[in-house]
């Protein structure tokens, strides 16, 4: 396998009025063509700016970030970022909101329509897409905001704790929905959480970063295969859990 994305040594400091910030000090891991990488870390310590340096919408102080072969600059379409709010238009169907990132994109063409149109038939949001998505649940919202992500076929996905304003039996649920929607489609995905169970049910590989400034404290494969609820039923479960809570604490 090869890596399809490589933070080098990637250091971060935000500069306000009342100070400086040092975010990052030289985060460094890559993620496989297809892989699924899971980040935790303590709240504050710098996950969500990992990942705004990876969608190219902060540019490192020191290192560098290469999609593809290409150092990231600046944001472009190679990268879907989905945030814990799933951003659905009221005012637009599901369809049209499945097929807004293809506009903005200016990537409408109608092979793209058609594959977002394609992703929700596969996905069993095909009844609802002429329905606003305020007559959708929590999970086929998320569902609908993720297809939208996909539709325009980005090279990586960022997630930034996109399950946490669901209740715990949703969040099971939409997991294990997203989970395999993600696995069967092979995108290679970032997900941030501050949930050590939810990284472990559903990633190949999970980082542990320091309190900020953020860097690499310990990388663990993750050994369980197949569903998150699956994998969650499975008694290297909790073992693989609480190695990660210790790594977490020191
Ligand atoms: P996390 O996602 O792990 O909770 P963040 O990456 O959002 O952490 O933030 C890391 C640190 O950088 C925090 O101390 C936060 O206050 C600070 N920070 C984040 N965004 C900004 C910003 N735009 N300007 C100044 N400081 C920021
Ligand atoms: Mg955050």
């Amino acid at each position: 396998m090869s890596e399809i994305l490589t933070l080098d040594n990637v250091c971060l400091s935000y500069h306000t009025p009342s100070g400086e910030t040092e975010a990052l000090r030289g985060v460094s891991f890559g993620a496989e063509r297809g892989e699924f990488l899971a980040i935790v870390g303590p709240s504050g310590c710098g996950k969500t700016t990992i990942l705004s340096v990876c969608a190219g919408l902060l540019k490192p102080t020191a290192g560098s970030v290469v999609l593809d072969g290409q150092i990231v600059t600046s944001p472009s379409g190679n990268v879907g970022y989905m945030l814990q709010k799933d951003t659905l238009f009221e005012w637009l169907t599901v369809a049209e909101n499945a097929e807004l990132g293809l506009k903005v994109q200016k990537k409408a063409t109608a092979e793209n329509r058609a594959y977002a149109r394609r992703l929700l038939d596969k996905y069993g949001l095909a009844a609802f897409a002429g329905h606003y998505p305020e007559e959708l649940s929590g999970g086929m919202r998320q569902r609908a905001a993720l297809i939208r992500t996909l539709a325009f076929r980005p090279k990586i996905l960022l997630l930034d704790e996109p399950f946490s304003a669901l209740d715990f039996q949703t969040r099971l649920n939409v997991a294990e929905n997203v989970g395999s929607i993600l696995r069967e489609e092979g995108i290679t995905t970032l997900l941030v959480t501050h949930d050590i169970s939810e990284a472990v049910s559903l990633a190949d590989r999970v980082i542990v970063l320091s309190p900020r400034p953020a860097s690499v404290r310990k990388i663990f494969d993750v050994t369980l295969v197949g569903s998150p609820l699956t994998r969650r039923t499975q008694s290297e479960f909790n073992a693989m859990t609480n190695e990660i809570w210790e790594a977490l604490k020191v």
